[in-house]
């Protein structure tokens, strides 16, 4: 007999909501290009406009400031980039300022060459260090243009929310731009553009239960927009051409809708789980060093360390028992590869640690699984203490 299967990745990709794929499916299923005049042009534009609705009533944004992109990596693209234009003006900024936990959409900085881009350091929890970003902005050479900061709302790996709104006080007092990838908080818990007083933030369809292959970039206005990375047609107010992906688009804004709804009651129910999982894993393991535990997280993500357990060797008996979650961050070639997040903690990048994500409709059967699985892997594979 096969073993059940638990999914507990949910910060890779979230399952597709039944909503989403029914939007999904009923929009790849109409014949019009989105951009043409005809009947069913029109029919298909609506969906793509509906969609933009629903994400700008989601992000506290206006449907007018919505730019949808292939995805978070290609909205952090857009965005980071030394070109603006303000209205029909050229704006240049000088350096790109990011966190040492940027996901590597953000990290590797975009259309800035690496000579351009400043990393600034977190805590020991997994926290901005805002002192040192704003000592790093007092000696920002405005003569090169602006100052433009990326910081992230939610870690993927840890979990760790970041202070954002501080950061934009910061940022904004010294005349720069604060650009915020959202993709892991949307939909785990409330993301609101003007509350966060950002300018930017993008989010992804498929990583709140919309279908891969869309995402948003999200302005606070419409006035400063970065120069398109992709030209062409002019598609999207000509900030992103390429025929709408529409389909996904549908599906995401279907997804954007249903994960807002009821989130306060959601946060707080997963938030209980997570905290009754590492109850647990505290329990069988007292030594389980859970990464960030004294920081304010999702309320869905668990990463932990296990002295003696490597990530990769630790990711693949999870796999044989039935649970599927990973080692932070998925590379392309499904390798395990350093973590920098636990690097920029002061921690040694080569540390095994996995990470345990899930969602709403995650089964308290899942979560036993996930549990029992530990159990039997923490004692078959960490290291015993030496006596
Ligand atoms: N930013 C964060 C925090 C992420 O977790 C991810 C996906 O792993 C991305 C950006 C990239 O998103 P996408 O897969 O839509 O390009």
């Amino acid at each position: 007999m096969t073993k059940a299967r638990a999914y507990m990745d949910w910060n890779a990709t979230a399952p597709l909501l039944d909503a989403a794929r029914d939007a999904f499916l009923r929009v790849a299923l109409m014949e019009g290009n989105p951009s043409s005049v005809h009947r069913e042009g029109r029919a298909v534009r609506a969906e793509v406009e509906a969609a933009r609705r629903a994400l700008a009533e989601a992000l506290g944004a206006k449907p007018a400031s919505v730019t949808f992109t292939s995805g978070a990596t290609e909205a952090a693209n857009t965005v980071l980039t030394p070109h603006f234009r303000m209205g029909r003006s050229p704006l240049s900024i000088g350096r790109l300022y990011v966190s040492a936990i940027e996901h590597k959409a953000v990290f590797e900085g975009g259309r800035f060459s690496a000579p351009e881009v400043s990393i600034f350091p977190v805590n020991a929890d997994g926290v901005a260090d805002l002192a040192a970003l704003e000592a790093l902005l007092s000696t920002h050479d405005k003569t090169s243009g602006l100052p433009m900061v990326a910081l992230m709302l939610a870690n993927n790996e840890t979990g760790v929310i970041q202070p954002v709104c501080e950061a934009a006080k910061i940022v904004h007092a010294h005349g720069g731009i604060l650009v915020v990838d959202a993709v892991q908080a949307f939909g785990r818990i409330p993301v609101d553009i003007e509350a966060l007083d950002a300018d930017f933030l993008f989010v992804s369809s498929h990583k709140i239960g919309g279908p891969k292959g869309a995402g948003a970039l999200v302005a606070r206005g419409e006035a400063m927009m970065p120069t398109p990375l992709i030209r062409g047609g002019g598609q999207e107010k000509g900030h992103r051409s390429g025929t709408e992906n529409a389909a996904a688009i549908a599906g995401f804004g279907a997804a954007a809708t249903e994960v807002n709804a009821l989130l306060d009651m959601r946060v707080a129910d997963m938030a209980a789980r997570r905290d009754a999982i590492e109850a647990a894993l505290l329990e069988i393991v007292p030594e389980t060093v859970i990464h960030g535990r004294l920081a304010d997280r999702l309320p869905n993500t668990t990463f932990f360390s296990l002295a003696g357990m490597k990530s990769e060797t630790g990711q693949i008996a999870f796999d044989l028992e039935g649970i599927a979650l990973s080692a932070g961050s998925a590379c392309s070639s499904g390798k395990v590869g350093e973590s920098h997040v636990l690097k920029g903690m002061g921690l040694d990048p080569r540390m095994g640690a996995l990470r345990i994500s899930f969602g709403p409709s995650t089964s308290e059967a899942e979560i036993a699984q996930t549990i029992e699985a530990f159990r039997k892997i923490a004692g078959r594979l960490a290291k015993p203490k030496a006596a």
